[in-house]
């Protein structure tokens, strides 16, 4: 059975992570997981991604116990997820957290950052917390849908990036270094492209890591760039697979059809879909979510004006056209023969199935595409006997 023998190595990260979140050694900041992680590193928060809890809820199947709780102070079960199973988590003072990291709860933070360059979502959820734990919250609130990023939107984000600074000082108890800064948007950088060249292994066929591995696989790129740790630990898993393509050594000894998914991961279900697809000889290679930890943008000799580049243009803030011109890209740098588009029905923000886009990408493309109702922590949105017949039929419709 193929394994990568790097997942030892990533346990011991994500453990030695929360271990440092326990011990409370540095001043805490709370971020969004595509929020200015390495400005807030740079003064020497240890930062901590509520995100990053959400998908531990949805991936132990927690967040059912969670959401109605939340439902029941005013955020109904068809809004972001995360959002109502972290509320809910935090309501019944229980989290998976315990279990898999020995932390009582959800560390408390001295100050919460959030971007909405994803969603408004997380300036609600974030808001709730910073009452909660009386904590100052600041907010960067870029343009959104964009089709390009022009220079104005960058000195617009940029100066908004810059007006953190005396809170993130005061809170801190550190003057911001911009030296420091440069140094961690360097190894930030570093460690993104390390994670871009992991992902592009799996050009090649057999490919060696699958969207489903990735997911877990990505958890440092997550929470620890902008260090060494992440930057080492990429190197080690990009060098195995990179050793695996030589060897022709992939996840599936054989594969009849190269999927990409778009969309949101279906945490609690990632087992169940990577057996399916492996059933059937189908190799899922490439994502949207995945990819959306590539910020090759970044420059220290430009911390603020590339950062701001970075984090605006990512994937989930471009208008359809521009996202339509990326996916047909990653089709044909990946070689798919077929797309699924996971509709999450708690985030209309990562579900790109509701205008049109599949059909669309089809008639560019040629590539056959399929929409499957899911979401991320949910899982009465998503039915397995439903997922598996379309799924099946697609992969009978496009096997080679
Ligand atoms: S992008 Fe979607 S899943 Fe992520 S925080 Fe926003 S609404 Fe929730």
């Amino acid at each position: 059975m193929y394994e990568i023998a790097a997942s030892a190595l990533l346990k011991e990260v994500m453990n030695n992570y929360f271990q440092d979140l326990k011990t409370r050694s540095k001043p805490l900041a709370w971020c969004t997981s595509v929020g200015p992680a390495e400005l807030l590193r740079s003064f020497g928060f240890d930062v901590y991604f509520p995100e990053n809890h959400g998908a531990l809820l949805g991936a132990t199947r927690k967040a059912m116990d969670y959401i109605p709780v939340a439902s029941k102070i005013g955020y109904p079960s068809d809004i972001c997820s995360y959002l109502t199973s972290d509320i809910g988590s935090h309501i019944q003072k229980s989290t998976p957290l315990t279990k898999h990291y020995g932390l009582d709860a959800q560390p408390i933070p001295d100050l919460i950052v959030y971007n909405t360059n994803q969603c408004r979502e997380v300036q609600d959820w974030f808001s709730y917390f910073a009452n909660q734990y009386k904590c100052p919250i600041l907010g960067i609130v870029p343009p959104r849908h964009m089709d390009e990023v022009k220079q104005a939107d960058i000195d617009n984000v940029s100066s908004q990036f810059k007006s953190l600074i005396p809170e993130c000082e005061r809170v801190s108890g550190n003057k911001f270094d911009i030296d420091q800064f440069r140094e961690t948007l360097r190894l930030s950088k570093e460690a993104t492209l390390l994670w871009k060249k992991t992902l592009e292994t799996s050009i090649q066929t057999p490919a060696p890591i699958s969207f489903f591995d990735a997911t877990i696989h990505m958890g440092p790129i997550v929470v620890l760039r902008g260090t060494e740790t992440a930057k080492a630990y990429y190197k080690v898993l990009s060098d195995e697979l990179e050793l695996n393509v030589k060897n022709k050594v992939g996840f599936l000894p054989k594969e009849t059809s190269r999927i990409y998914w778009e969309g949101m991961p279906i945490w609690g279900r990632l087992r169940f879909l990577s057996d399916l697809f492996a059933q059937h000889h189908s190799a899922v290679v490439a994502s949207t979510y995945c990819n959306s930890w590539i910020f090759d943008d970044f420059d220290e000799r430009t911390p603020f004006e590339s950062s701001a580049l970075a984090y605006t243009k990512i994937f989930i803030n471009r208008s359809e056209r521009a996202k339509l011109t990326i996916l047909k890209d990653l089709i044909n740098d990946f070689r798919i023969t077929g797309v699924i588009f996971h509709e999450a029905k708690t985030c209309f923000n990562n579900s790109n199935s509701r205008f049109g886009m599949p059909a669309k990408l089809k008639e560019e493309t040629g590539v056959e595409t399929l929409i499957i109702e899911g979401d991320l922590c949910d899982l009465r949105f998503f039915s397995e006997e439903q997922s598996t017949i379309k799924i099946e039929t697609l992969l009978e419709q496009i096997s080679s």
